[in-house]
C-alpha cells in the first residue's frame, strides 16, 4: 500500500531504501530457508552488508556510520525481514550492541570501538540476561570487583546473541550488590580476554542464523577504563540502550509480517478449490483484512516512534514500547493466520510460513517480554514523567 505518509524520506533516504529493497529480494530471500535450515550465521549477509556500508548506518558519520534517523533504520530492518529475519537481526543485533558505548562511552573508547563497529570488522554483543534474572534486571548476580587497577568478573549471562563471536561486549555487573539496580555497572570486555569462556549454544525454535550463547566469566580481569559511563550507572544505561532499540525489534516484526502476507497472498491466488480460487473466498479475504489492517496499524505506530525518537521527543519510551507490543503481537498473529491460509501446506517445510511462524515469536520475548512492555506502559500512562 502506498500512502502520502507524514513521515516522508528525503531523495538520497529514498534511494538507499531502494537499493536495500533490491538486495533483500533477489541476494537475501534466496538464502533464507537454508540459513534456517542449517542454522548458520549467513556470513553471506554480513558480506553484504558491509560492502553497502548498512553495518553502521544508524550510526554517527563521525564513527564511520551512516548518521540515518532511526525511521529510515528501521525501514530497512523491515525491508530485509520481510525477506530474510536472519539477515535483518544482523543489523539491528551491530546497532543495539554499539548503542552502550554511542550512549555511554567515554570519547576514548567511541573511537576506539565505534568505526570498527559501524564499519562490520567487528561484532558486538550486550550481556544483561543471567539465567537468575530475566526480567528481574535488578537481580542480576555477575559481580565486578576493582581489584589494584581492573575490575575481576565473576558470573555467567545467558541468551547472549552474538556471545560466541562478537568482538566486544557490554557486561552488566553488580559493583555494590547491597544497592540492587543502583549497583549495576556496565564493563566492556574484549574476546580473548582470560577468564572469560563460551557455555552452551543453544539450540532455538527459530531464528538459527542469530547464535545464542551462555557466556561464563571466571575471575576475568579487564582494565578499569572499560567502565562504560559512571560507576553504579549500568542500569539506567541498559534501559536507554532498550529503549532505543525496541523500535528495531518492532520494525522487523512488521517485516516478518509483511513477508507472510506476501507469501499466503501468492498462494491463495494459486490454490484451487471447490473449482475457484481460496481468494475469492470470503472467509480467505477476511483473514486477509485482519493481517493487512494489524500490520499496517503496527507499521504506523513504529514511524511514529521513531520520529519521537529522531526529534527526542518526551514519549519515545511509551511509543517504542508500544511500537515494539503491538508489531510482536500482530506478527505473530499475522503469521499464525498465514498459515492457515496454506492449510496443510502451511505446516510443512516446502513453503516458508512455518519458518516465518517460528521466527516470531522470539520477537514477543527479547529486548523485554511483551508483559513488561505493557508494565512500561501501563506505568507511563498511570505515572507519567511529562
Ligand atoms: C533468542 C534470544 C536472544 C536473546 N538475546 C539476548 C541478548 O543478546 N542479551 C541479553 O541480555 N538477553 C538476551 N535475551 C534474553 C531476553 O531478553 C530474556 O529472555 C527476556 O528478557 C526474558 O527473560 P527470561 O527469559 O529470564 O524470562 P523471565 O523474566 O523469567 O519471565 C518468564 C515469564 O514471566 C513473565 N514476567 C516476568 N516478570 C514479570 C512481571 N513483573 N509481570 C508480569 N510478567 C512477568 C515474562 O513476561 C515471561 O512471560 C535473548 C533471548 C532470546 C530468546
Amino acid at each position: 500500500m502506498s500512502l502520502e505518509s507524514p513521515y516522508a524520506l528525503t531523495d538520497a533516504e529514498q534511494a538507499i531504501l531502494e537499493l536495500v529493497t533490491r538486495v533483500a529480494r533477489e541476494k537475501l530471500e534466496p538464502n533464507a530457508e537454508a540459513i534456517d535450515r542449517e542454522e548458520r550465521f549467513p556470513e553471506e549477509s554480513l558480506r553484504l552488508f558491509k560492502e553497502l556500508g548498512l553495518m553502521g548506518c544508524h550510526l554517527p558519520e563521525e564513527y564511520g556510520g551512516g548518521g540515518l534517523r532511526s525511521l529510515v533504520f528501521c525501514r530497512i530492518l523491515e525491508e530485509v525481514a520481510r525477506k530474510c529475519a536472519n539477515s535483518a537481526n544482523i543489523l539491528s543485533q551491530q546497532d543495539f550492541a554499539a548503542t552502550p558505548i554511542l550512549l555511554a562511552g567515554t570519547p576514548q573508547q567511541k573511537q576506539k570501538y565505534l568505526p570498527a563497529l559501524a564499519q562490520g570488522e567487528k561484532l558486538a554483543a550486550f550481556a544483561l540476561t543471567e539465567p537468575n534474572a530475566g526480567s528481574d534486571v535488578s537481580s542480576i548476580e555477575t559481580r565486578a570487583e576493582l581489584r589494584g587497577d581492573g575490575y575481576v568478573i565473576n558470573g555467567s549471562k545467558q541468551f547472549i546473541t552474538w556471545g560466541n563471536m562478537a568482538h566486544v561486549m557490554t557486561v552488566f555487573c553488580k559493583t555494590d550488590p547491597s544497592r540492587g539496580h543502583k549497583g549495576i555497572s556496565a564493563i566492556l570486555v574484549e574476546r580473548g580476554t582470560p577468564g572469560l569462556s563460551l557455555g552452551r549454544l543453544e539450540k532455538k525454535l527459530g531464528m538459527g542464523g542469530s547464535p545464542t550463547a551462555q557466556i561464563i566469566f571466571e575471575d576475568c580481569r579487564v582494565p578499569e577504563e572499560n567502565l562504560l559511563g559512571e560507576l553504579h550507572g549500568g542500569f539506567t544505561i541498559a534501559m536507554n540502550c532498550l529503549e532505543r532499540g525496541r523500535v528495531g525489534v518492532a520494525a522487523m516484526a512488521v517485516g516478518l509480517a509483511q513477508g507472510a502476507i506476501d507469501a499466503a497472498a501468492r498462494y491463495a491466488r494459486e490454490r484451487r478449490q471447490f473449482g475457484k480460487s481460496i481468494a475469492e473466498f470470503q472467509a480467505i479475504q477476511f483473514i486477509f483484512a485482519d493481517m493487512a489492517t494489524a500490520v499496517e496499524a503496527s507499521r504506523q505506530l513504529l514511524y511514529c516512534a521513531c520520529h519521537e525518537a529522531d526529534r527526542g521527543g518526551p514519549n519515545a519510551n511509551r511509543l517504542s514500547a508500544m511500537a515494539k507490543l503491538l508489531a510482536s503481537d500482530s506478527a505473530m498473529e499475522v503469521t499464525t493466520n498465514a498459515v492457515q491460509v496454506l492449510g496443510g501446506y502451511g505446516y510443512l517445510k516446502d513453503f516458508p510460513l512455518e519458518r516465518m511462524f517460528r521466527e516470531a515469536k522470539v520477537m514477543q520475548i527479547v529486548e523485554g517480554t511483551n508483559q513488561i512492555q505493557r508494565l512500561i506502559i501501563g506505568r507511563e500512562v498511570l505515572f507519567p514523567r511529562n
